[in-house]
């Protein structure tokens, strides 16, 4: 048997079982390994009866107190109790349907036992978990827990974890690497995280698991996007760009100058390598027009030009800005969508193809990515917003030109030190200056004391003709995190996150509207409403049929309302730094003075200081860097970025989004580039394994974007 054998290679796996398995997208021995526990029962945490919570699991070491006695109840169910007692109190065990537990506890033996303490009448504890408990036996403190399935249940799930435990498990880490930081062997590791013998194994185990998944997403990403030594099939020679700037109706910042001369100078390269580069720049900081320096530098040179938008508002907005633009200059430029009709496609398809095109420049969609898009000359992609395609797809577009150049826009700014891990070899250029003028939008981070003046404040901007955000972290009233003592898996790795009630949006719009703001029009948003559904409400939103739009973050992207002067973040202590920026910028879009507030009953010093930061700048860049610095890179891998992580080939992320440990993330990223410095294709005999880990890593799914 290998990692990579059949779970039907395991004793009680038929037909059935792997199908149910297989529901739960695990096939292999290996797929079993990495069903990592959703949480632990921390039952090292022992509490005494009187300590019990009415309802929550906890752990009780309890003596048998009374002979089990077993009662008859309604038809054929049996009720097995006894009493079991600790130095607090005493309590009523209670089995049901169990008679054989007679034979197991005895008067006099002491069990851990693990259960839910609930009140009526009498304490009772109904069908715990229970251990055998001697004097001076060592128990482990942390259970595993799984989540299961239709058909797998946690005795199943457990016991085929432990069978495939057993089995050899290879190691594809180099031996060197492995000892350089002291992890467990992988073997070690997975064998720790299902079954943990104290907090320090486990933690050991958590880091070297984390480690793995870091160091194979960053060879991925290189591997994947090793830079082709290949002349570029669109060379371009210097033009004067005196008439493009001459059309501008502003003076470009400083930061633009320098990335348009970081783009022409890719472009005009001597040694005729194509450009691969990708720009970064916060919402509002001129990205388009470095977009349109290089479109004019490549139909100057006799090149067309296609540029990518995520969404069909966002390719319009880019050709309503074009048309004109370009016109002026003689160039001509058209729009491709999933809304245009068929006439125009097919005109627009023949006179891209055409083998003298009079078609210069292509806005679209990723309509531009139909197979009957043809261009004659394409010299030149850019992906805007690219965080939200797939890499399937913007390779897509790019192999319609062969070796042209390619130019990636992303608004969200991530720190220099991930840079290499999320681009690969891009050349990174950022705009880290927003054009003059702009309004700067004032953040204040509040509690819970003023909710009566915060509401006043949103009337306020109301009344004033404005309009306002509520975001809240949940959709509905859900109990998302497990009792006190079950422990999630992300809490075993990062604990910083806070433990006050969370606002739902769903009940908190239902509550301002009921109680709170009668009279205005109180709308929700959230990920769980049909595409129709949530376009209707942004789009009574920005007809001002809308006053306060409670929302989940799904409003993060691609919307634009300028009439919205305040946004208002709930339980902001959730949220990444990054995040929260990209949520403010949803504001200070018009020319009224703007605002964020940022309501936090955490009392956490950290916690406020992280939102301090939040007051202090609006710099993207210095935003993310302290991130960074202070919660760890979790954040870029499961807030901002998680798209961007997700659909670099679909890779899993299931412990890294919860790492707070910067140089952990740096030393494997050091150490995978290191590997591909020396063994760019991963050919020596000794990195085979770690080819094999990341065909496994890679082997999921890629997300479109629809
Ligand atoms: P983004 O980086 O978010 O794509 P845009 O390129 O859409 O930003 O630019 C935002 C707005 O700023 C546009 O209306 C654009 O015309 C304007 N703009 C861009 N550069 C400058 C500048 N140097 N001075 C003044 N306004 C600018
Ligand atoms: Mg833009």
């Amino acid at each position: 048997m290998t990692p990579d054998s059949s779970v039907k290679t395991l004793r009680g796996v038929g037909e059935t079982r792997a199908k149910a398995l297989e529901n739960m997208g695990i096939r292999t021995l290996r797929d079993l390994l990495y069903h990592f526990p959703r949480a632990y029962e921390n039952r090292g945490h022992i509490r005494r009866l009187t300590e019990g919570t009415d309802g929550v699991k906890s752990a009780f070491l309890l003596t048998v107190g009374t002979v089990p006695k077993t009662v008859r109840l309604r038809g054929r169910m049996t009720l097995t109790k006894f009493k079991a007692f600790d130095d607090s109190g005493s309590v009523d065990v209670v089995f049901y349907n169990q008679e054989y537990v007679r034979q197991i506890f005895e008067v006099g033996e002491t069990y851990r036992f693990w259960g839910k303490l609930t009140y009526s009448k009498s304490w009772s504890l109904s069908s715990p978990a229970y251990e055998p408990a001697p004097e001076g036996k060592v128990l482990p403190d942390f259970i595993s827990v799984y989540s299961i399935g239709n058909g797998v249940n946690r005795k199943l799930i457990e016991s085929l974890i432990a069978s495939a435990l057993a089995c050899p498990i290879p190691d594809f880490l180099p031996e060197e690497i492995r000892l350089r930081y002291h992890f467990p062997t992988l073997s070690r590791a997975l064998k720790s995280v299902h079954a943990p013998a104290s907090r320090e194994e486990l933690d050991a185990a958590l880091r070297r698991l984390i480690f793995d998944e870091l160091f194979c997403y960053s060879l991925a990403v290189s591997s994947n996007r090793q830079r082709e030594l290949v002349k570029t099939t669109a060379p371009c020679s210097p033009v004067d760009l005196s008439s493009f700037y001459a059309l501008l109706p502003y003076e470009l910042t400083g930061a633009q100058k320098r990335v348009i001369s970081e783009i022409v100078a890719d472009m005009t390269a001597t040694d005729k390598t194509p450009m691969h580069r990708i720009l970064i720049g916060d919402v509002g900081s001129g990205k388009t027009v470095c977009a349109m320096a290089a479109i004019y530098l490549a139909v100057k040179n006799g090149y067309q030009a296609a540029l990518m938008a995520p969404t069909e508002i966002l390719a319009n907005q880019h050709y309503h800005d074009f048309l004109p633009f370009f016109e002026r200059l003689g160039f001509s430029c058209a729009c491709l969508t999933g809304s245009t009709s068929q006439r125009e496609k097919k005109e627009i398809y023949a006179r891209l193809s055409a083998p003298e095109s009079d078609l210069q420049i292509v806005v679209g969609t990723h309509a531009l990515l139909g197979d009957k898009v043809r261009f004659s000359k394409l010299g030149l992609v850019i992906t805007d917003e690219q965080h939200r395609f797939g890499i399937r797809q913007r390779t897509t577009l790019g192999e319609k030109m062969a070796h042209g150049h390619s130019l990636v826009m992303s608004a969200t700014p991530i720190p220099r030190t991930l840079a290499l891990a999320f681009y690969g070899d891009l050349d990174v250029s950022r705009l880290d200056e927003l054009p003059q003028g702009r309004q700067k939008i004032e953040t204040y981070v509040v509690n819970e004391s003023y909710r009566d003046r915060l509401n006043g404040f949103i009337a306020r901007q109301v009344a004033d003709g404005g309009q306002v955000y509520i975001v809240c972290p949940a959709i509905e009233d859900a109990p998302e995190d497990g009792p006190a003592d079950e422990i999630p898996l992300d809490r075993m790795i990062w604990n910083g996150g806070s433990d006050t009630p969370v606002k739902n949006a769903v009940d908190y719009a239902e509550h301002l509207q009921n109680h709170v703001f009668p009279t205005l029009r109180v709308g929700v948003l959230h990920g769980k409403l049909k595409a129709a559904e949530k376009n209707k409400i942004m789009t009574a939103f920005l007809n001002r049929e809308i006053d306060i739009l409670v929302s989940t973050t799904v409003i993060e992207v691609g919307v634009n309302v300028p009439n919205a002067t305040l946004m208002v973040i709930e339980n902001a202590e959730r949220f990444g730094l990054s995040q929260l920026h990209q949520l403010r910028g949803r504001v200070g879009r018009g020319t009224r003075q703007s605002y964020c507030i940022l309501v936090s009953d955490f009392s956490g010093e950290a916690a406020k200081e992280r939102l301090g930061i939040m007051h202090e700048t609006t710099d993207g860049f210095r935003i993310a860097e302290r991130d960074l610095a202070m919660r760890g890179p979790g954040d870029f891998f499961s807030g901002a970025c998680n798209s961007e992580m997700r659909q670099s080939g679909g890779i899993q992320l299931r412990l890294a989004k919860c790492c707070d440990d910067p140089a952990l993330m740096e030393a494997a990223f050091r150490e995978a580039n290191e590997i591909v410095r020396q063994d760019p294709a991963l050919s020596f005999p000794e990195h085979a394994a770690i080819e094999d880990e990341l065909t496994y890593y890679f082997h999921t799914t890629d997300n479109e974007v629809s």
